[in-house]
């Protein structure tokens, strides 16, 4: 149901989503928090990505350029950003992870 959700966050990222997919996925992330911070953790993954090929303020990252060390990238900043610990907490239990400042930001920026 969430990968699902991570797909779609992909493709909103990457400017790919219709308007009524885009809505239907807002609705999605006002109502959980979850899917909220992992837009948040791909948000900050794709600012790292632009930083690191001398673009800061790039509006997009190329798809190619992402594709490769993804996956590497996704961890570092899940463990860096402390969001590692929620997603297993909501695994494990079902449940909002402990309260945190990741979670605070990711309401806000759904908000
Ligand atoms: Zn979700």
């Amino acid at each position: 149901m969430h990968d699902e959700w991570m797909r779609q966050i992909d493709l909103e990222l990457d400017g790919e989503l219709s308007l009524p997919e885009r809505a239907a996925l807002a609705r999605h992330l006002a109502g959980c928090r979850h899917c909220a911070e992992a837009r948040v953790n791909h948000l900050e993954m794709r600012v790292a990505f632009a930083r690191s090929a001398g673009d800061p303020h790039a509006r997009t990252v190329p798809r190619p350029r992402l594709r490769g060390r993804t996956l590497a990238f996704w961890m570092a900043v899940s463990l860096a950003a402390g969001g590692a610990a929620g997603w297993l907490a909501h695994q494990r239990w079902g449940g909002p992870g402990p309260a945190s400042l990741e979670a605070s930001r990711a309401t806000l920026v759904v908000q």
